[in-house]
């Protein structure tokens, strides 16, 4: 008899510090190593604490998004010996962004001593803590050179380091449709296939084209559920919202004003930045200034790079093609005024100290202006309490800031890099899985999708995930 146990060890009943251990009969697999976007220092890892004793062999990455990627330096810190494999976008855009995380990380462990210099374990309220150890950049290249790359569906094995009664593990990514490089995860051990979705979008962006899932009978699916308390009527379809993107931007560059969106650097910046290019192109969109700048701007060169080797609707497309203007070459924001333009942003959530963030305090006092605001808000962001207000309140940004009078327009734009509860069931009607295990959602979207997939197959075991606590296949 196979034993298959997984292990919540991030992220599990929260959008947060994505974290999975699977443990095939004493092969260990690590599935995501997240950082928690809005927690800081030692409270945005997963608890790495639960695996100290478990079977650790390889560590699979879903995707770049640092709420999948962000702790991987520190679980190689604490488990050097993992073998770590992702898609080779993943890696490529790792190699852009793992540095700046890491040294963000740093900083916030080092103000709250997070730290120690020696190898001493530390003592905290009776509770043994492993100590993290500052990295060098060089320490993140040598890293990042030690990723393995793997292509779309494309077989390797993980062997067991304690390896008994052939425990090899057959893995293979398969493209999640969610940004460049994306995967969903199969594993395959004995007669048992798993299969961890991680962020997936079935239906297709701009760029990124649906995501491919196995055909075959999975018998565990691990289901993120970001979108599952979102109501579907609400929203329009991705090119029936570009089409009003087009209309309402008209409408502002026309009266002379410039359009602010915030977005991550990751995904959503090249979706949109293809987006307004293509209405643009079609003449549904004015010709118009376009500021990108930072990361955002090198992950499209790897976006380009890629094209015809990932899947994407356009192939031809290249970023290199649309004229940019970098915004860190601009002294004055009041040029951004001059004459309407349109600016791509990091972060999207506008969090305090980011460029997004910077520019919205200028942007709120521009009567003619907008921010348009083109996903998701956490209620504990200034992206939640600009994309809550309305032209004439008063806001404060952060909790410390003074109050602003909101004078330019507030848009929202539903351009989600998920899916919707129907392509979420969809997953789980061509997989026909025996049990399914509900990640990557709030509460309120863990509990409609639990209360749906009960509803609609009702032969099968839904459980939601929870951190620490162990689920036994
Ligand atoms: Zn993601
Ligand atoms: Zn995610």
């Amino acid at each position: 008899m196979s034993r298959i146990r997984i292990l919540p060890v991030g992220g599990a009943g929260e959008i947060g510090a994505s974290c999975f251990h699977v443990d095939f009969d004493g092969t260990g697999i690590v599935l995501d190593a997240g950082m928690h976007p809005r927690k800081k220092g030692i409270e945005s890892l997963p608890n790495f604490d639960l695996m100290q004793d478990l079977p650790l062999d390889a560590v699979l990455i879903s995707h770049a998004h640092e709420d999948h990627i962000g702790s991987l330096p520190y679980l190689i810190q604490r488990f050097p010996y993992l073998r770590i494999v992702t898609t080779p976008q993943t890696r490529a855009i790792a190699e852009l962004t793992l540095h700046n995380s890491v040294s963000i990380l740093q900083e916030e462990l080092a103000r709250e001593e997070g730290y120690l210099s020696s190898t001493a374990s530390l003592i905290d309220a009776g509770k043994e803590r492993h100590p993290l150890k500052p990295y060098t950049h060089d320490e993140i290249d040598l890293l990042i050179q030690s990723i393995e790359y793997r292509a779309y569906e494309e077989q390797f094995t993980v062997s067991g380091y304690e390896n008994r009664n052939n425990a090899d593990v057959n893995a293979s990514f398969w493209d999640a449709g969610h940004v460049l490089g994306s995967a969903g995860i199969l594993l395959e051990h004995g007669r048992h296939t798993l299969f961890y979705t991680g962020d997936v979008r079935m239906r297709n962006q701009t760029l990124a084209h649906g995501a491919q899932i196995p055909r075959r009978h999975i018998d565990t699916l691990m289901l993120e559920c970001t979108q599952g308390a979102t109501e579907p009527s609400s929203f329009l379809e991705w090119e029936d919202e570009a089409q009003r993107f087009a209309q309402r931007a008209n409408e502002i560059i026309e009266q002379g004003g410039s359009i602010l969106i915030p977005v991550f650097a990751l995904g959503k910046m090249q979706e949109m930045l293809a987006t307004i290019w293509q209405l643009m192109e079609q003449g549904t969109l004015a010709k118009t200034d376009i500021y990108t700048g930072g990361i955002a701007r090198k992950i499209c060169t790897v976006y380009d790079r890629n094209r015809y080797v990932a899947p994407r609707m356009d192939k031809e497309f290249e970023f290199a093609d649309v004229e940019q203007l970098d915004f860190f070459e601009i002294e004055q924001t009041q040029e951004f005024f001059r004459r309407p333009s349109i600016i791509l942003a990091t972060s999207g959530m506008m969090v305090e100290g980011t460029m997004s963030f910077r520019f919205a305090q200028q942007w709120l006092s521009e009567k003619r202006s907008a921010i348009f605001t083109v996903g998701y808000m956490d209620p504990d962001t200034p992206g939640y309490r600009i994309a809550n207000a309305q032209q004439g309140n008063e806001i404060s940004l952060t909790e410390f800031s003074e109050r602003q009078k909101v004078r330019c327009a507030i848009e929202h734009f539903h351009f989600t890099a998920h899916s919707m509860r129907d392509g979420l069931i969809s997953i789980v009607r061509r997989t026909t899985p025996d049990r399914v295990v509900l990640i990557h959602g709030d509460p309120e979207a863990i509990d409609w999708m639990g209360f749906a997939l009960l509803k609609n197959f009702p032969e099968t075991k839904v459980h939601a995930a929870e951190i620490g606590k162990a689920i036994e296949l």
